[in-house]
């Protein structure tokens, strides 16, 4: 069949053989057309219509197509969805072109390595993953292409490795295969987090093609140079994704001038269901930045500041002399207000650096990328000139990558007009006075008429010749005409071109050399300009690594001025940062809430836990309360400590945490068919597991989806176990309904009862928000109710029934309750069961397994083997649970 193809059809299907799992966008004059399958899924997804092309076979191939100018667009949409596009150009220039057109594929844009601008995020990163999995370890290495960021890991458990795909949420994950069957959830990640995930070829992975690769683009000779050593799996993965990026780019990856190895030690660690909790970066519901973290903290002014303080808002520290560090910056730009102001005016006009030098460096920047890279750089010297007025560590490494490349401004100062057109090949980009030719050119343009009538004149007074005129056909160009009446003062010099009946031609040498000025000048122009700007384009890429030094200098410098302005502007404090494990908070607030509530309405509240009798804060209070945003803001009152950054209270001692859990409602997981109950336990267990006596918990209702006594009965354990310092000793706010729990004051020591104090006024209750110490007596459930707007006669018979519970023996009274609504008598109803009659009526567990006449008796013998007496309730849970799947 492949006989009868068109040479150009085989030359497609070849393209797309070696770029299978891709759209490829094949290049046919001024559009690009897509064939066959893909013209089927584009036409589909891109709303295009679907046609055929004459291929050679009987049958049309399908083919649908976009014009080349638009292209992006397209293209974008496409890798939004998930795709990867394969551009497949015309490298030769048609008109010069022997038979067939050469076509290559010149870059494949995937989701994670997509550069072009309004496709994506300036707040963001947009990180393409690559991870290894060998053996039990996991390599991880992340790449930013359009700001040239490269940092590698490598982490021991599957656990950590979702951490660090839910810290940096990469677009596009490739892995090897190893990673599909390492039992991470491959779908979870995809649908909640939207990444695209693809195995590559096993060949990207290999020993040699990986060192050859970073030794190759690092120009080093060990993976020492590039500080991997510790970093075996990290490495592999470092490669691997280099490569994919130079088969994906084919390019020569200019804007990758480093490698940032970094230990995950190094962070805070925070799993992803907190990361959501918290609401660090986007809302809980909404998914907005609005009502975040970020949102309160960014007031940074560029786009680089944006995503580095979004970097340090998802990546908290936990080295006490880094943090202080940080609060030094802080607090040095608040003592000198004034030059923290001119800061931010400096910092305003800034564009993206780090993405316009990626784009310059790629080739893409036009004209006005180039301006707005100038007008970013004339705002360097002046940002450079306050520094002088600071003084802290961290702005002396600032001041050492500073570089206020005024060259660089200078260049294109003098070159680039103010204001470029956006296309490179219609010229007008270069200043008047850069080039001379360019300027001899653009006046013939405009003077060339003026000078051919100078000739004229000039001429006519040279040889007395009187009606000399100079005109233009399209044969000769132009020339000059003597009538013959006038044909004996012709000079020598004259060179005849034609005859006419009454008139000659001629030219001269100096007329051709005006033609050729005044003819070719527009063509000539537009290529002379465009080769200038290329020239001046190059000439900027190669400062790529002083200017990537500086845009991370503005990055910094952007996010300090702003936490600076923050704290300023909400009246936060400075946290004293501790080793010893002691948090006291005095007067905090939630930095949202508190933004949230009109009229400075918010109460605030004081936190006290320590490593030793204020272990555990049991808290209880009615619905609505404050409970919950207490705890959050104690939480998040830390992590900003640890970010670096002034906190919300009057004062604070933090200890250092080294994690922060947070077990809060489950809803959002409900669409994953686990039971309400089954999720929170996993997170129980998960919690129990991995946090530690210098972890920070915040559980809120522990225990609250199953019936009241196992609810109670988990929550108590739960306490305990977390309580003790020889199991695990962990700082907890652990908000309850289980008022049973505040029993727990007295029997721990580390044990202490707060609640979240409300007036009763009359049938209703007034809430205070003030945090007290002791147990709520009650839950007020019924008057939070009727606050809800729950109808009067349901809450008239709620506290009826609440009378004759609190009287009377629970279960009994519910039996005696007298109930007013009609019953269908066909129905017999069921009258519940005494707890007593429980055992005798349930048949045995062991009944049952005989029953289900299961060929062996492993889940038994399993069950014989448990030591019961030394399980935790969450243990036995877990096992139960286990024993269930496999029943
Ligand atoms: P709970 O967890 O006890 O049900 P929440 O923490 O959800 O209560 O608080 C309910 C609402 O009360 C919040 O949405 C907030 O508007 C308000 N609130 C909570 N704490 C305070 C406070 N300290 N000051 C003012 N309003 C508060």
């Amino acid at each position: 069949m492949a006989e009868e193809l068109t040479p150009m059809m085989k030359h497609y299907l070849q393209t797309k053989e070696e770029n299978k799992d891709c759209i490829v966008f094949y290049r046919l004059g001024d559009f690009y057309e897509m064939f066959f399958d893909d013209a089927k899924v584009v036409s589909k997804e891109l709303e295009l219509t679907l046609t055929g092309k004459a291929c050679g076979l009987s049958e049309r191939a399908p083919m649908c197509g976009i014009p080349y100018h638009s292209a992006d667009v397209y293209i974008n949409k496409l890798v939004s969805n998930g795709h990867k596009v394969a551009i497949c150009e015309q490298v030769e220039d048609p008109k010069t072109a022997k038979g067939m057109v050469k076509r290559e594929v010149v870059r494949v844009v995937t989701p994670g390595t997509n550069i072009n601008m309004t496709a994506l995020d300036e707040t963001k990163n947009n990180y393409l993953m690559c991870i290894v999995c060998v053996e039990d370890v996991y390599g991880i290495a992340t790449v930013d292409v359009t700001t040239g960021d490269f940092f590698v890991t490598q982490v021991d458990t599957k656990r950590k490795l979702i951490d660090e795909i839910n810290k940096f949420v990469p677009s596009e994950i490739i892995c090897n295969d190893s990673f599909f069957i390492s039992g991470v959830d491959i779908d979870d990640l995809r649908e909640r987090l939207n990444i695209v995930i693809s195995a590559i070829d096993a060949w990207y992975f290999g020993n040699e093609t990986v060192q050859e690769t970073l030794f190759d683009h690092f120009k080093v000779k060990s993976l020492e140079g590039l500080g991997l050593a510790d970093y075996d799996a990290g490495s592999v993965s470092a490669g691997a994704i280099l490569k994919y990026l130079y088969e994906t780019q084919k390019n020569s990856l200019a804007n990758i001038l480093t490698i940032q190895p970094y230990s995950i030690g190094k962070y805070m660690i925070i799993d992803s269901s907190s990361r959501r909790n918290l609401e660090l970066v986007e809302t809980l519901r909404e998914k907005q930045k609005r009502g975040s973290l970020l949102w309160v903290l960014d007031k940074t002014k560029t786009a680089m500041g944006a995503r580095l303080l979004r970097n340090y808002v998802e990546q908290p520290l936990i080295d006490k002399d880094e943090i202080i560090k940080r609060q030094d910056f802080i607090e040095d730009l608040n003592n000198h207000a004034i030059t923290r102001e001119e800061l931010r005016e400096y910092l305003n006009p800034i564009y993206d650096l780090e993405r316009l030098i990626t784009r310059i460096s790629y080739q893409t920047a036009n004209p006005r990328d180039l301006i707005a890279f100038r007008n970013s750089l004339k705002m360097l010297p002046p940002i450079y000139a306050q520094l002088n007025d600071l003084s802290c560590d961290l702005l002396r490494e600032i001041k050492s990558n500073f570089d206020c490349l005024t060259d660089l401004h200078d260049l294109l100062d003098k070159s680039i007009n103010e204001e470029p057109p956006i296309s490179t090949k219609d010229g007008d980009i270069i200043k008047d006075g850069y080039n001379e030719i360019v300027d001899k050119l653009r006046r013939a343009k405009t003077e060339g008429k003026q000078w051919l009538a100078e000739l004229e004149a000039e001429e006519k007074e040279k040889t007395g010749i009187k009606n000399l005129k100079i005109k233009y056909n399209k044969v000769f160009g132009y020339y000059l005409e003597v009538t013959n009446s006038y044909k004996e003062l012709v000079p020598d010099y004259y060179v005849r071109k034609q005859t006419l009946t009454n008139a000659e031609r001629y030219i001269t040498p100096k007329l051709k050399e005006l033609e050729d000025m005044i003819l070719g000048s527009e063509d000539k122009l537009v290529s002379m300009e465009y080769d200038l700007f290329k020239e001046i384009r190059d000439e900027i890429s190669n400062n790529i690594a002083r200017i990537q030094a500086t845009a991370k200098a503005i990055a910094k410098l952007d996010v300090f001025v702003s936490l600076a302005t923050v704290a300023e502007k909400n009246n936060y404090c400075r946290p004293n940062i501790n080793n010893d494990g002691v948090i006291n908070i005095k007067a905090g607030r939630h930095p949202v809430v508190e933004k949230m509530i009109k009229n400075d309405m918010f109460i605030s509240n004081d936190t006290y836990l320590d490593n030793n009798n204020n272990r555990v804060a049991i808290i209880t209070g009615p619905n609505m309360a404050g409970k919950s945003t207490y705890m959050r803001q104690s939480a998040i009152i830390v992590l900003m400590a640890q970010i670096g950054c002034f906190v919300p209270a009057a004062s604070a001692d933090i200890g250092i945490v080294d994690r922060i859990f947070t077990r809060v409602g489950a809803s959002d997981d409900l669409a994953s068919g686990q039971s309400t109950f089954m999720v929170e336990m996993n997170e129980v267990a998960n919690i129990l597991r991995c946090a530690t006596s210098k972890s920070l918990l915040i559980l809120d209702e522990i225990g609250r989806g199953t019936s009241t006594f196992d609810g109670l009965s988990i929550a108590w354990a739960v306490v305990e176990h977390i309580s003790n310092p020889n199991i695990l000793g962990a700082k907890t706010l652990f908000a309850t309904h289980y008022h049973e729990l505040t029993e727990l004051e007295g029997k721990i020591a580390s044990v202490n009862n707060y609640c979240i104090a409300v007036k009763e006024k009359g049938d209703d209750i007034v809430f205070l928000r003030k945090i007290v110490k002791g147990g709520a007596d009650k839950s007020y459930g019924i008057q939070v109710a009727k606050l809800a707007g729950v109808p009067n006669s349901v809450i008239e018979r709620a506290k009826e029934i609440v009378e004759e519970l609190t009287q009377n023996d629970i279960t009994e009274t519910v039996k005696s309750i007298t109930v007013d609504v009609p019953v269908k008598k066909s129905k017999k109803t069921k009258s519940p069961k005494k707890l007593d009659d429980v055992d005798s009526n349930q048949i045995s567990l062991f009944d049952a397994f005989n029953n289900m006449n299961l060929g062996s008796n492993e889940v038994i013998d399993e069950i014989k083997a448990l030591d019961i007496s030394n399980m935790t309730p969450i243990e036995a849970l877990n096992k139960l649970y286990e024993l269930q799947s496999k029943a």
